[in-house]
């Protein structure tokens, strides 16, 4: 099963950062859907592809709130997205800080890592899709193909300051899943054309 890897905030959700008191989802009801979010996790399971979320959550070791809390927003994103046809195989956190030195925070490639052992992921036919330069970082470092969407904290300006450039870049998560699909489906009549050929000789 290809496997997509998806950053949550300023991608899935709006970004936290400049309107929240922390710059955190600390309650669900600072968790708004972007446009488009939805409509894309469902195209991808109703594609079969798998979805895995990775996203780093330190306002929990800040203090901000609590990994209960953490987990009751998951659970009701989870099934807003269900109710929407969508479906996420597992989300990931890392709640801890920087100076915590883990080996799961973005940019390190941890979380990532252990998916692709757990899911048996082909790395470079799958894709990390972030809107910071920690979700580029890791992708890259764990081998999968990069996808940078605007939706989120940063731009096109912020994006030339990072030290590693996104393979594909994109407006949204929603027209990051349409080239996915598309290129899949292309790559699918590729193979019917060559099997077709195969049996003419
Ligand atoms: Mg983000």
């Amino acid at each position: 099963m290809k496997t997509i890897f998806i950053d949550r905030d300023g991608v899935i959700n709006k970004d936290p950062g400049g309107w929240t008191k922390h710059e955190y989802v600390t309650e669900f009801k600072d968790f708004h859907f972007l446009p488009g979010a939805l409509d894309a996790l469902r195209l991808l399971n109703r594609n079969r592809m798998q979805v895995i979320m990775i996203s780093n959550q330190a306002g929990v070791s800040k203090g901000h709130f609590t990994k209960k809390r953490l987990d009751e927003i998951t659970a009701m994103m989870l099934a807003e997205i269900k109710k929407n046809h969508g479906k996420v195989t597992e989300v990931c956190y890392c709640i801890h800080r920087n100076e915590d030195n883990c080996n799961c925070r973005k940019p390190k490639p941890g979380m990532l890592e252990a998916a692709i052992k757990k899911y048996n992921v082909t790395p470079r036919e799958s894709h990390m899709i972030g809107d910071s330069e920690v979700d580029i970082l890791a992708g890259n470092a764990a081998g999968l193909s990069t996808i940078f969407v605007l939706s989120g904290k940063n731009d096109m300006e912020e994006m030339k300051k990072w030290k590693i450039k996104p393979d594909y870049i994109f407006k949204d998560l929603l027209e990051a899943v349409n080239w996915i699909l598309l290129k899949e489906k292309r790559k699918f009549e590729r193979s019917i054309r060559r099997e077709k050929k195969g049996k003419k000789r």
